[in-house]
C-alpha cells in the first residue's frame, strides 16, 4: 500500500462537477482509498494564458496500484470524463487532468512517461495551495523541503482563489 498525492484540474465545461466526478470514479477502484480531499480552487492558467481559468484540487489516497498502474487508471478516468487531448499541445485546455504528485517518497524517472515527484509541482501555486490543506508538512524527496516551504519560496505565483469566492468574468 502506498500513500499518494494527486492533483486534479479542469478548465472546460462544468469544471467543479468534473473534479467531483473524478474523485468519485477514483474512489470506485477497489485499489484506491481516498484519505483526504482539498477544497476546490479557481486558478489562473499557469503557462499558456490563452485559455480559461481552471478549477483545481488535490487529494491524498492510499493505493495498491503500482505507480504505472495508477497512471493508467488516472488516464482511464480522464478518458471517461471526456478529455480530448489536442495533438502536440502542451499545457492546453482540458476537461480533466490528473497528475501524480508523489508516490510514497519514491523518486521515479521513466522517460517522459512517468516522473515522480511531478517535475513541476514545486513551481505551481495551483498544486501547492490545495496541498497546503491536504498535507503541508509532506516532504518533497528531491528538494527535502515541505509543501509549506516550497509554497513560501514560489516566485510570482499565479492567482489562486477558493472556488466560489470570485465573481465570474463577464463574457
Ligand atoms: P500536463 O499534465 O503536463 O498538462 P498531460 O496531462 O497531457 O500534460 O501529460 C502528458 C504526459 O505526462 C502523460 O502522457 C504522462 O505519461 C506524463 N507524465 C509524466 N509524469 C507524470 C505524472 N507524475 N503524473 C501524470 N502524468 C505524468
Ligand atoms: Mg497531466
Amino acid at each position: 500500500m502506498a500513500r499518494v498525492f494527486l492533483s486534479l484540474g479542469s478548465n472546460i465545461a462544468d469544471r467543479a462537477a468534473t473534479i467531483s466526478q473524478a474523485v468519485s470514479l477514483l474512489s470506485m477502484s477497489d485499489k484506491i482509498n481516498i484519505i483526504k480531499t482539498s477544497s476546490f480552487y479557481e486558478t489562473e492558467p499557469w503557462a499558456n494564458k490563452n485559455q480559461g481559468w481552471f478549477v483545481n484540487a488535490a487529494i491524498a489516497i492510499d493505493t495498491d496500484f503500482s505507480a504505472m498502474e495508477l497512471l493508467k487508471y488516472c488516464q482511464s478516468v480522464e478518458a471517461e470524463l471526456g478529455r480530448i487531448r489536442k495533438q502536440g499541445e502542451k499545457w492546453g485546455e482540458r476537461t480533466l487532468d490528473i497528475d501524480i504528485l508523489m508516490y510514497d517518497d519514491k523518486i521515479i524517472s521513466n522517460g517522459s512517461i512517468l516522473t515522480i515527484p511531478h517535475p513541476l509541482m514545486h513551481l505551481r501555486a495551483f498544486v501547492l495551495v490545495p496541498m497546503l490543506e491536504v498535507k503541508p508538512d509532506l516532504v518533497h524527496p528531491v528538494f527535502n523541503k515541505t509543501i509549506s516551504e516550497l509554497y513560501d519560496e514560489l516566485y510570482n505565483p499565479e492567482d489562486v482563489f477558493l472556488y466560489g469566492t470570485i465573481l465570474p468574468k463577464k463574457e
